[in-house]
C-alpha cells in the first residue's frame, strides 16, 4: 500500500484520448463552420488548434501506461478513407454544436473498433457506449442550428494520434504525443 502511494506520487497521471486531427487546410475549414455557428448560435467557438475527432477516451491514465499505450496504437491495421463532413447538429444537454458525416465511412468505423477492441484488450476501462464521430465546433451555445445538412467538407485522414489534454490559465491545451499512420488505398 505505502509502495503504491509512493509510486502513484512518482508517477502523476495524464488526460488521454485518441483522435483525428485535422491538417491545416481541414482544420481552417472547420474554424470557418465554428465562427458561422457561433454568429448563429453563440457560445464559444473552439480555437483552430483545438478542434480534432476523438476516437477513444482514456480519461486519467499514469504515466507509465503510454509506452503501452503506444505499442497497443502501433498495432492497430487502418486504412485511411475520406471523411465527408456534411452534418451539423446540437446536444442540448451539453449545448454542444458540432459537425459531422451523414454516412461513416467503413474504414473509419473499422479503425474506432479495433482501437477499442485492442485498448480492452489491454485493459483500458472504455466507455460503452457505441463510436459517434463527430467534431465538436462550439460549446455553450444559446440555440440549435437552423440547418442540419452542409455542403460537405472532405477531411482526407492519414493518421491517427495520441493526446494529452491538459488544463491551463488559457483554457484547454492538447499535446500530440504520439502518432501513427493509416496505410494508403490503392
Ligand atoms: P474541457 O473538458 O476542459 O472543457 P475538452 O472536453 O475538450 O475540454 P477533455 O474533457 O479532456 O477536453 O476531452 C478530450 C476529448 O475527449 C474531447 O473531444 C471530449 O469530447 C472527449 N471526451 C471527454 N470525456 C469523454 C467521455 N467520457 N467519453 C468520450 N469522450 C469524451
Ligand atoms: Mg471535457
Amino acid at each position: 500500500m505505502a509502495e503504491a502511494a509512493a509510486d502513484a506520487g512518482r508517477a502523476p497521471n495524464l488526460r488521454l484520448f485518441f483522435a483525428l486531427w485535422p491538417d491545416a487546410a481541414t482544420r481552417a475549414g472547420l474554424h470557418a463552420r465554428a465562427r458561422a455557428l457561433h454568429s448563429e448560435c453563440g457560445g464559444r467557438a473552439m480555437r483552430r488548434d483545438t478542434i480534432h475527432l476523438t476516437l477513444a477516451f482514456l480519461g486519467e491514465t499514469p504515466v507509465r501506461q503510454v509506452e503501452r499505450l503506444r505499442a497497443v496504437a502501433a498495432g492497430v491495421q487502418g486504412e485511411g478513407f475520406a471523411l465527408d463532413l456534411d452534418r451539423v447538429g446540437s446536444w442540448h444537454r451539453n449545448r454542444i454544436l458540432w459537425t459531422g458525416p451523414s454516412m461513416v465511412p467503413p474504414a473509419l468505423a473499422a479503425l474506432a473498433q479495433d482501437l477499442e477492441g485492442r485498448l480492452r484488450a489491454d485493459g483500458c476501462a472504455l466507455e460503452a457506449r457505441a463510436f459517434s464521430p463527430h467534431v465538436t465546433l462550439v460549446r455553450n451555445a444559446h440555440a440549435a442550428p437552423r440547418e442540419a445538412q452542409l455542403a460537405p467538407l472532405r477531411w482526407t485522414v492519414g493518421s491517427f494520434v495520441l493526446v494529452a489534454s491538459e488544463l491551463s490559465a488559457a483554457g484547454a491545451h492538447y499535446r500530440t504525443i504520439g502518432r501513427w499512420p493509416l496505410k494508403r488505398r490503392g
